[in-house]
């Protein structure tokens, strides 16, 4: 046993998928889970996940070795000022927030001196959201990147980073701000690009828009998966992580530019290099086991 409690704050794929993890391998002895509507908790309780539920994150901190904040992340500042007064001394906070200097800017300043707060993100999910949604071997495989401030207790990173080891995960440790530019360009600009694409298209006329969709097989499709993620987490990520996105963004369009330009010059060996590199990196995705 890992831990004696944990409390969930916000029990949807990720969390619901690390709650499966827990049960399956008794790595806790009690669970409660806190979510606003009684209609999530209810499924909680369905698919035995939880020991307790409860609506009040502070009752759900109360006695807590482990909070694990699993929430879109606009919601971490009214998270951190309903629990911070409840919570046990040498408690360990972490999250999974896909951004993560504003999840330590949320969440450091409100929490009392004796907690240990270890950010992480856990680069694994599906475009489903919900508690329902989740499953065990979500992690498989996967990286975690656990970004705890310098200075922070190293068992209590360690034993953060030994619950998501339980999970399939691989861990790395890194800054927080370093963390945002590579999800920049790893996770946020192409779910931008995705976004926009799939809203480019929602705006055509209705005979086109139904072509689109008719003869979606050709590519259009798999942007469609990921613009189906969800609309809460997305808003919240981009406004949390808006300096690493615009910066990778404006590089972004400095590229397209020049791609625009090749088209239109019928430069033929410019987007045939372009493309034999590009093809390249899909190999060393391939190869690193993590398509
Ligand atoms: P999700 O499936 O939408 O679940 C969100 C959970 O939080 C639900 O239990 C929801 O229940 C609760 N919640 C929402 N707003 C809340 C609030 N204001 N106060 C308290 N609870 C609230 O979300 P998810 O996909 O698991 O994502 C959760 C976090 O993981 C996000 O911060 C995201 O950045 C990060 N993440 C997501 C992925 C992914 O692929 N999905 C991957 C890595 C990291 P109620 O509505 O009943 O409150």
């Amino acid at each position: 046993m890992l831990f004696e409690r944990i409390a969930f704050i916000g029990i949807g794929l990720i969390g619901s998928s690390l709650a499966r993890v827990i049960r399956r391998d008794g790595l806790c002895g009690h669970i409660t889970v806190c979510a606003r509507f009684q209609e999530t908790l209810d499924k909680v309780v369905e698919l035995d996940l939880a020991d307790t539920v409860t609506n009040d994150p502070a009752e759900a901190v109360a006695d807590a070795d482990l909070v694990m904040i699993c929430t879109p992340m606009g919601a971490y500042g009214a998270i951190a000022d309903a629990i911070s007064g409840n919570l046990k001394d040498g408690a360990i906070v972490s999250d999974v927030g896909s951004v993560k200097q504003s999840a330590i800017d949320s969440l450091a300043p409100k929490l009392p001196k004796t907690i240990h707060l270890v950010p992480g993100h856990p680069i694994a999910g599906t475009e489903h959201s919900g508690p329902e949604s989740g499953f065990a071997e979500l992690f498989v495989d996967r990286w975690c990147i656990l970004t705890p401030a310098t200075g922070t207790n190293e068992a209590a990173t360690e034993k953060v980073a030994e619950l998501w080891r339980k999970a399939g995960m691989m861990i790395e440790v890194m800054d927080a701000e370093h963390h945002d530019q590579v999800l920049g360009i790893t996770s946020h600009l192409p779910h931008l690009i995705a976004y926009t694409i799939v809203g480019t298209a929602t705006d055509l006329e209705d005979d086109l828009k139904q072509e689109v969709i008719k003869f979606s097989a050709s590519g259009f499709r798999d942007f469609t998966r990921i613009a189906a993620s969800d609309p809460v987490m997305w808003r919240d990520i981009f406004l949390q992580n808006k300096d690493a996105v615009l910066d990778i963004l404006g590089r972004f369009n400095e590229d397209l530019t020049a791609m625009q330009r090749a088209i239109r010059r019928g430069e033929g060996d410019t987007l045939e290099d372009m493309f034999s590199r590009t093809r390249k990196i899909r190999r060393s995705v391939i190869d690193a086991k993590q398509d």
